[in-house]
This record gives C-alpha cells, structure tokens and sequence, in this order.
C-alpha cells in the first residue's frame, strides 16, 4: 500500500532514521542519507549479517575491497557489454521507464488475483483450508498462473537475446499504459549500462576511464587466491564483504528499495566443481532461515525461483519480501559457476586455480552467492516494525517494533523527575554509566514520562529503565516493554543480566 510507504519515509525523517540528501538543495533523487537514529539500525543489521556469516562459520572469512577497480574487470565479469537495463519512454508523459518492470507490475495484478482467490477461499474453508491444495487445483488460480508464467517466460526469452522489439511487442500486447497518464504511447525500447563511469588522474580521455563498482563480488573473486593462500583455506570456504555499490538506475522509485548508491552485504561461497547444486539448496536454506530467526513474521517471505537465468548462473533465487508495495526480492542466492573466475583468468592471464590436496589436482572452483541489499534489509525491518496502535486508555502511538538486537537504542534510561534535588537524575546516570558497556543507551529526562515513552516507542526502544523515589530507598527500577506495555520492577544489581536475556536474538 503506497500510503504506508509514504508514511514510513515521513515517519524515518522525523525520527533522525532517514533523509532525503542534500535536502537544502531540494535533493537528489534516488539518494539518502542515514540519520542519527539509522546509522544506528544500519550498523546491527550488518552486525547481525556478519557475526552469523563470518564469526558462526570457520570457514567463511570477510575482506573489504576498494570501490574502484582495474576496469578490465568490468570487461571479463560482462557487466561492460551486458549490464543494461531495458528502457522505454512514453510519449505523452515523457516520463522514462524499465521496460522490463512495466511488465513485472503488470504480472502482480495476476498474483492479486490469486491472492484474492487464496483469501476468500480461507474465508470459507477455515481451518480446514490446504493452501498447497489449493493452488494446485483451482482453475482460477491456475488460469492466472499460467498467464504469469506465459508472460514470464517471454519476457526472459527477449531479455536473454536482447530482443528489444520484442519486449515492446510485449507491451502493446498486454495493453500496458502509462502508470501516470494512461497512455499507451511508447517508444522503442533501448539499452541502456547501469554502470557509472569517471576518470582516474587528471588526463580525461577513454583510456583513464573507470568504473564505480555495480557489485562487491567482483573484488572477492580478483582476490580469492589472496585469502586462500594467506588463509590456509580449504574448499569449500567463503568470503564475505559488505560494502557500497552504484547502479545509474533508469528509475529509482519506492524510497530506499531502489538507490543509486547503495550497500551490498555479498557472500562468495567456493566449491568443488559438481557440488554447487547441493551447496545452492543449502545457502537458500541457511538464508531463508536467517531471516526467519529474526521475527519479523514467516508469512511476510517467500522464493522466487529464477527460470530464466543471467548469464554467468546456473540456478537462482530470490528471496522476497512482503514489503508495503507488495512481494520483492530482498536477497538473491546464485550459483555463479566457475564464470566470473575463468572469465578473470582469461582476462587477466593468470592462473586461478586451487590445489585440492586431497584429491592432488587443481581447479577452478564453482561459486556459491548470497547478495542481499543492506537498505532494502533496513527497509523490509521498517515496514514489518511500523505500527499504528490505540492503546486501552484510547490514546494513539506509533511505536517501530523492531527486533530488540537491531535497535538503535537498547535501553533508554528515564529519572522520574529532572530536578537534581530529587536525586534522581544522578541515580539514573549512575545506571546509565554502567549499562552503557553493554548497551547502546539513551538518557532522557525532558518532558513527562508518557511522552518520554512515546518517543521511544516511536525510534523503536524496546525497553526503558525508569528510575524513581522508589529506586531511592530499595533501590530497584523498573523495565518497561515496548510492545505488550508490561512493567516489571527489578533490583539494580540483577537488571544487567534481565536486559541481556531479554535483548539478544
Ligand atoms: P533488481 O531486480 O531489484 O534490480 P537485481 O536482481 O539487479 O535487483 P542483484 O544484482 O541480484 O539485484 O543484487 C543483489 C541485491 O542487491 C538485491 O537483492 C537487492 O537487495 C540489492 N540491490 C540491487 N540493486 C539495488 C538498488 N538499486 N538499490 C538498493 N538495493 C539494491
């Protein structure tokens, strides 16, 4: 729904998460700037990403690579030759747009019908109602089915060969028009390279010309040999990175799900040739699972398995999201095959291969992918978190129900009454001076405690320790939950342990 999106980005502007850049000059499209409060959210999600990537696995191991890389590796990855996008104008509106996401907006009308039929049937059927059943048997769900799939297949059939007017033939067929003006008024559709390009040093010609990195992968596989020789890796290892990437999007729409500068949190995953089929169903399901541990409800993922499959991929999938404008991809799982390493070697001229000292013979190894979009991870937390709520009393808050590890804040700590001579703020910033090791911690002591509370609720703290003249003579507090309200009162010396257990994922 495109109002709660608007009401996500208004409500992460407010609240320090998210602003539009430069926004004294009006902005610039498709980029944003991390506020206080997001840079914080930011910073547990790649936390969270890393420990379980890196520190859980012994052999998986991360690296950070520059942006800017030699530009041959541009021309051996493919991106110089095929990292374009479809681009069509309409020719009333002269608004500019992806062919091929014309196409896809269109399909999710079929997927709300089935929908639809899914939740009319739940309806009636109750608990005895089998989804699976369902989808499989209903003519009009597999009607409906069968158009995505027909339009699907075309789509990526022209994609693959680069038909172009094919893809426009597409479009007229299906009676696409102008999300804006209606008009079904197009232009042929044209390629278009996603990659920004400038120059090294000060001479401006083509030969200085280089890119700002579409992908982090490539600085992993230009140096995989690097960590596993300085590594003493064994396949099958990883590599991880996290780190910015630039598409010159032909449309940045939808907030932070689509930027032109964006972060990538990448994992390449190395295998023995013949083995990266069990190696893919294993990282989906590792991923799918990370995702789901983290509580922002199961129902709100799903896969989407790629038939139609770039250039350097064996199989892929997507995971997708329910974010407010519907189900989107969030992170991609692929098996790369041995393409970008070989293309590298070609390339360049030197030997990547890995010596298996068990089988006593080199090769070069296939590859394993996860990629997930670090903003539109931040954006899938917001949109599960954002919630309107009318408390018993019948007052409104808008609280961020964000898993209490990625908060900005853990704790806020809160003295009844700001006066000094009620000893309060300084038992409270004792607490506070002790937490803050453990915690991230916020103090605040402006304005009556309800209202303190709501602006907690609304930057997603999930538990505010609330020192008062109680606190003073027995010298407990109380920890108040952000989602259900409760209020539980415990001695200072056992709240350390109590927030610890109840803050880790
Ligand atoms: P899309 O089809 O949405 O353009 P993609 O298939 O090109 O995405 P990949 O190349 O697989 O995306 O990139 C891996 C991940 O990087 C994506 O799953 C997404 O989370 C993130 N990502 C890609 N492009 C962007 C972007 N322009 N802004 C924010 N995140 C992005």
């Amino acid at each position: 729904d495109d109002n709660l999106l608007k009401k996500i980005t208004a409500h992460a502007k407010e609240y320090g998460f998210i602003f539009p850049s430069s926004e004294i000059y009006d902005g610039l499209a498709a980029a944003y700037d991390y506020g206080q409060n997001g840079v914080e959210l930011k910073n547990n999600i790649k936390q969270y990403w890393w420990k379980s990537m890196v520190q859980m696995h012994e052999n998986i191991v991360g690296i950070d690579a520059s942006i800017f890389m030699h530009p041959t590796t541009w021309k051996a990855s493919g991106h110089v030759d095929a990292f374009n996008d479809p681009l069509i104008d309409n020719k009333d509106s002269k608004k500019r747009y992806r062919a091929d996401v014309l196409i896809e907006e269109h399909i999710a009308k079929y997927e709300a019908k089935i929908e639809k039929e899914v939740t009319k049937a739940e309806k009636r059927f109750g608990e005895a109602f089998d989804k699976v059943q369902f989808l499989a048997t209903n003519p009009n769900v597999l009607r409906n089915q069968a158009k995505i799939d027909e339009i699907e297949n075309r789509l990526g059939t022209s994609l693959e060969k680069g038909d172009l007017a094919d893809i426009k033939a597409l479009i007229e067929e299906l009676g696409i028009a102008c999300p804006i003006s209606g008009s079904k008024n197009w232009t042929d559709v044209r390629q278009f390279n996603l990659m920004f390009s400038t120059e090294l040093g000060s001479v401006a010609d083509d030969s200085n010309k280089i890119y700002l990195r579409p992908e982090t992968a490539q600085g992993i596989f230009v140096n995989y040999l690097n960590v596993q020789k300085t590594g003493r890796m064994k396949i099958p290892f990883g590599i991880a990175q996290i780190g910015k990437a630039f598409r010159n999007e032909i449309i940045a729409r939808q907030f932070i799900f689509r930027m032109r500068e964006f972060e990538q949190m990448e994992m390449q995953f190395f295998v023995k040739p013949g083995e990266e089929m069990e190696w893919y169903e294993s990282w989906k399901e590792k991923r799918i699972n990370w995702h789901k541990a983290l509580g922002l409800g199961e129902d709100n993922y799903r896969f989407h398995d790629h038939i139609n499959l770039a250039h350097y991929a064996n199989a892929a999938a997507d995971i997708e999201f329910r974010f407010p404008m519907g189900f989107k991809e969030l992170e991609g799982i692929h098996s790369r095959t041995d393409f970008d390493l070989k293309a590298h070697e070609e390339h360049s001229g030197k030997k990547l291969q890995f010596f298996d000292t068990v089988e006593n013979k080199s090769y070069v190894p296939y590859v394993i992918e996860t990629s997930i979009g670090l903003d539109r991870m931040f954006l899938a937390v917001l949109s599960a978190a954002y919630t309107e709520e009318t408390l018993e009393d019948g007052s409104e808050r808008t609280v961020l129900k964000i898993p209490a590890a990625l908060a900005p804040y853990q704790v806020a700590v809160l003295p009844l009454l700001k006066k000094e001579d009620s000893g309060l703020p300084q038992k409270a910033r004792e607490i506070m001076s002790d937490l803050k090791f453990d915690f991230n911690c916020q103090y605040d002591e402006k304005d009556a405690i309800g209202k303190r509370y709501r602006r907690q609720d609304a930057i997603g703290t999930p538990f505010c320790v609330t020192v008062d003249h109680q606190t003073l003579e027995d010298n407990t507090v109380t920890i108040r939950d952000r989602d259900d309200l409760s209020q539980i009162r415990v001695s200072v010396e056992e709240l350390k342990a109590k927030l610890k257990e109840v803050t880790s994922l």
